[in-house]
């Protein structure tokens, strides 16, 4: 954002300053234009995720691959929480919840209101 405002980088140390970029990253998101905002955004949150699905944090699961089909786009890109019980594709974005079986393994309740 620094360079869409600036137009040059400005290279300083953020993990020295943390609380100051965060400042300077508010101020500039007012000067930049919606597409800026949005990636930087986006790069931002990946991170904040990253950092609290770490082991030592632990505030967030991790998402773990499910090798089967999903039923709205038939990829397989399913990944699964299995501590929330929920699952999602992340190829159309369908997102269900696991609901576990007493006599049988369970089904998925999807939120378009199939289950599998
Ligand atoms: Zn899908």
């Amino acid at each position: 954002m620094a360079h869409a405002v600036h137009g040059r980088y400005i290279w300083d140390p953020a993990y020295r300053h943390a609380a100051r970029t965060l400042t300077a990253i508010s101020r500039l998101a007012e000067a930049c234009d919606h597409d800026t905002v949005s990636n930087a955004t986006r790069l931002i949150n990946s991170r904040v995720t990253a950092i609290m699905q770490l082991p030592a944090v632990d505030l967030e699961e991790r998402p773990r691959k499910h090798p089967g089909l999903c039923t709205q786009c038939g990829r397989c890109m399913l990944s699964t929480y299995p501590r929330s019980g929920r699952v999602a594709c992340l190829g159309c974005g369908l997102k269900g919840q696991i609901m576990p079986g007493t006599v049988s393994d369970g089904c998925v309740q999807w939120e378009d209101g199939t289950i599998t």
